[in-house]
């Protein structure tokens, strides 16, 4: 199954003079750190290919220097992290708004209406989304403040408004109460990270809001129990909570597609669940075009690397059809060699393979490549990406390189 995760913490609180009160809460003793190589890693590791993610949610962590660190990460990995920032100022919103997917606001902040609102505004003109922690008794009041002023809003509610950390405590009437008091329930969107009991909430949820509001989230990396392995756990809570396949699916990345992408082409890494589509890929590129990609020497090898895809990123449609693919491997002092971009000739002609190479190569200090310099396509992009001709061993052969 694709795995998009709706709820990331990522960044490093350093909180230092926590605020009376603040240090009993369970957020405060749990998890603090979850860095950008940190998250690259689990990511990789547990089949993530695409994330909302946002800094940790303390008050005395500063939003401004947390806001930066996530805008600095999507931009490095524009093809994992889709970011949100916590409510800041309007203007810093503002400038940043064609960056973020949206805001997750939380309970700690306890900003008032008099910031929110022109941020929630500003939201809906641009649609984008709010993730909302409310506190336990304030889910009603807050929704239906934000459900009467801003209808067309896209909400997330985070934890589906479940009352404790880990079970599923009032989840069921906190949701009927959220719905009761709610304006526009096409907007409103209910995310599953911490509730894990068995299931029978999250069936009943899906009666009462449909399965296409739901979103799979991971809370990542808060946890119940220290070195527990949360992805293990929100995954087995959703395959073992009674749901037809196609709920399921909806839950674990087609709603998440249907918010975040829109029409548009977006590019991520490949993983397991992709690997059959690649490999038919591979088999149907035709003798002359296996001859231009220098790949007919390598067949079994690339059947092989692509039946684990690692270091293999796809495009992807907004039906969820692969367009595409980039394998690279790794290079020191976090360069890499693009070892083949392919685009069937059905995609072609629409910038995919420019895309593929743009988002992947953002993350990394050099790129390296080779080409025929009779593959037309391939030359252009890379001349209109700002790669260099470096080393010409044969006429027929270009070496080149970014950065
Ligand atoms: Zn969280």
């Amino acid at each position: 199954m694709l795995l998009f995760d709706s709820h990331v913490h990522i960044g490093v609180a350093k909180i230092k003079n926590i605020e009376e009160g603040h240090s009993s809460l369970p957020a405060y003793n749990n998890a603090t750190a979850n860095t950008f190589s940190n998250y690259l890693r689990v990511s990789s590791a547990k089949g993530v290919t695409k994330c909302l993610a946002f800094p940790f949610p303390f008050n005395e962590v500063k939003r401004e220097s947390a806001n930066k660190y996530i805008l600095e990460c999507a931009q490095k990995e524009p093809t994992l992290i889709l970011p949100l920032l916590l409510p800041d100022d309007i203007r810093s919103i503002e400038a940043n708004i064609t960056n973020i997917y949206g805001i997750k606001e939380h309970f700690y902040l306890e900003i008032s209406n008099d910031v929110m609102f022109p941020i929630y505004d500003l939201l809906r003109k641009t649609g984008k989304v709010l993730l909302i922690h409310a506190h336990r008794n304030e889910w009603r009041k807050k929704i239906s403040e934000i459900s009467s002023n801003f209808p067309e809003l896209k909400v997330i509610i985070a934890h589906c408004a479940r009352k404790q950390p880990f079970s599923d405590e009032g989840l069921v009437d906190n949701v009927k109460d959220i719905l009761a008091a709610s304006k526009n329930r096409s907007n409103l969107y209910f995310e599953t990270s911490t509730i894990r009991t068995n299931g029978a909430s999250l069936a009943e949820l899906i009666n009462l809001v449909g399965d296409e509001h739901v979103l799979w989230g991971s809370d990542f990396p808060f946890y119940k129990d220290k070195d527990e392995d949360v992805y293990k756990l929100e995954c087995e809570f959703i395959s073992s909570s009674k749901l037809s396949d196609d709920s399921r699916k909806k839950i674990l990345s087609e709603n998440f597609r249907h918010l975040f992408q829109a029409d548009n082409i977006w590019i991520r890494r490949a993983c397991d669940h992709d690997s059959d589509t690649l490999i038919n890929m591979l088999e149907g590129i035709s003798e002359p075009e296996r001859k231009l990609l220098a790949i007919s020497a390598k067949s079994s090898f690339l059947k092989q690397m692509l039946r684990k895809p690692k270091h293999v990123f796809v495009a992807e449609n907004s039906k969820g059809q692969i367009l595409g693919f980039l394998r690279k491997s790794d290079r020191p002092e976090n360069g890499a060699l693009i070892e083949e971009v392919y685009v069937p000739a059905n995609s072609r002609g629409s910038g995919i393979g420019r895309l593929l190479i743009e988002s992947v190569t953002k993350a990394l200090s050099y790129a390296e490549m080779k080409t025929y310099s009779s593959n037309d396509p391939m030359v252009n992009i890379a001349k209109k990406l700002g790669f260099t001709p470096t080393f010409t061993p044969k006429k027929t052969m270009i070496n080149w390189r970014l950065g």
